[in-house]
């Protein structure tokens, strides 16, 4: 992978967070898919979902002899705006490089990426680490082309043949390089939370899109060699990878070996790293400019780009408008479909009832379902919402409403309104006398407890309650019903 100066250097003021074996020092080099109509040197389409290989390929993206690369001015764009997000200096002028390798994926024999003169440098993203709110420096940021994908057939130990797909080759990526800041696989899978959020705030990535994340760690005890664990391409797979790669690190010096310094790959399928090259086949990329590109004048470009509210203004903004707390407006803003759809809900009258709705209730039950917040209709939503307010639902019965509307999206069928799921199953009917009946049954069976209550037993209340609750299975208010019971008992009624 690029060799980025200073990497290895640990940043300063480092051993005082701890003895040497329990800090561990991370760098991320994050490569990110631009979400633009075409490739970053030809007109090809980057939406190849569904189509068979090599069917979005032109002379350029297949690197035949005389084709001439020619620049994607959109990708520069979304690029330069990912770079005043991240509080980067951009550069006046950029360049490309090739860098020489020769591998099936690779048409050319080389890959345009920037080198010596990247895009842009130095700048940042705070992120929630292990110890509070945390300034990741960012080193550089630069433009690339994505090689093809191959596929390899048969099984790892015995591969038969290899299959070579150039849909993905010339795919315009950014590569964001961080400082070796990090300090754990969590902290890192925050970074890579923060960068995604950021990126689609931008509207420049697609987090959900297959193949548009791909990650390289750099990652090293103190005082010893530091590994690269390339091709990680899950969130989740990130974290994975770290903590066995950490583990693996600590063990070795604990067994009085030397950690190697050297490439391993990350086996998502087995979350274990594997060693991927001995030194001696360690490439030489040999290097040097682009000679069918002119270098890229950015000047004045980027003082151009007005950037959208970013992920952390929306917190702020979201705690002093609305009044939710900061955890929901963390929650909340960390996706943007997320902050969108509480913002729809938000004339509901009632901000932080419905920040506890979409961030904890919500979230919780499309999670398990797997599904996108899309896909919930917010007309409905904010109708429950609307009920809960009017106290004309418990929260048990709004939870069972909800359930039942998200099994309906599931199902593609026609989602019932609230009121139409509440209807069907007397669900609603909280407040008022509907429950006096069971109260006056539960008082007449209960004799002891009303005994007990009389003989002024606190506990023996809530038994009464915990009945009738039971008797109308939970659609009653506990509140409520306390109220309805009280005043039932003061009556005499036995
Ligand atoms: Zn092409
Ligand atoms: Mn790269």
């Amino acid at each position: 992978m690029t060799a980025i100066r200073g990497q290895a250097q640990p940043a300063a003021g480092l051993k005082a967070s701890g003895t040497e074996s329990d800090t561990v020092i991370i760098g991320l080099e994050v490569h990110c898919q631009l979400n633009t109509e075409s490739k970053l040197f030809c007109g090809c389409s980057t939406d190849y979902r569904n189509d068979p290989p090599n069917t979005h390929v032109c002379p350029t993206c297949l690197g035949l002899p005389g084709s001439l690369p020619s620049m994607n001015r959109r990708a520069v764009e979304y690029a330069l705006r990912v770079a005043k997000a991240l509080n980067c200096q951009v550069a006046e002028e950029a360049e490309f490089a090739r860098k020489n390798y020769f591998y099936p994926d690779l048409p050319k024999g080389f890959q345009i990426t920037m080198y010596n003169l990247p895009l842009a440098e130095g700048g940042y993203l705070d992120i929630e680490g292990e110890e509070g709110e945390k300034r990741v420096r960012i080193t550089r940021i630069h433009l690339e082309e994505d090689p093809g994908r191959l596929v390899h057939m048969g099984t790892p130990d015995r591969p038969r043949y290899t299959l070579v797909d150039y849909n993905r080759s010339g795919i315009p990526l950014i590569e964001i390089v961080t400082e070796p800041d990090l300090r754990s696989p969590k902290e890192a899978r925050r970074l890579l939370n923060g960068l995604r959020t950021t990126l689609e705030y931008l509207g420049v990535f697609d987090g959900d899109r297959e193949g548009s994340l791909r990650v390289d760690a750099n990652i090293s005890i103190p005082g010893s060699e530091r590994v690269e664990v390339k091709n990680i391409s899950s969130y989740k797979g990130v974290e994975k990878a770290l903590t066995y790669e950490m583990t693996r690190q600590r063990n070795v010096i604990r067994r009085g070996q030397k950690v190697e310094r050297e490439t391993r790959h990350f086996v998502e399928a087995r979350g274990v790293t594997t060693s991927a090259r001995s030194k001696e086949q360690e490439h030489d990329y040999r290097y040097f400019t682009e000679p069918d590109l002119r270098p890229l004048q950015v000047r004045g470009w980027v003082e151009g780009i007005v950037l959208p509210e970013l992920p952390a203004a929306r917190r702020d903004r979201f705690m002093a408008q609305y009044g939710i707390s900061p955890d929901h407006a963390r929650t909340l803003c960390g996706e943007l479909r997320l902050a969108e759809f509480f913002e729809e809900m938000a004339p509901c009258g009632n901000p932080p009832l419905a920040a506890t709705w979409v961030a904890d209730t919500l979230q919780g039950e499309l999670n398990y379902r797997e599904m996108e917040i899309g896909k919930v209709p917010p007309a409905h939503f904010r109708e429950l919402l609307d009920l809960l307010q009017r106290r004309e639902l418990t929260d048990k019965a709004a939870v069972e409403v909800l359930r039942q509307m998200l099994d309906q999206c599931v199902a593609g069928e026609t989602v019932e309104t609230p009121a139409q799921i509440m209807e069907k199953n007397t669900l609603g009917k909280t407040a008022g006398d509907a429950f006096t009946p069971v109260v006056r049954e539960v008082i007449a069976e209960c004799g002891d407890a009303v005994r007990d209550y009389r003989a002024g037993k606190g506990e023996a209340l809530n038994f009464l309650v915990g009945q009738v609750m039971k008797r109308t299975r939970g659609r009653a208010d506990p509140k409520e019903l306390t109220r309805i019971l009280k005043e039932e008992l003061a009556r005499g009624g036995t």
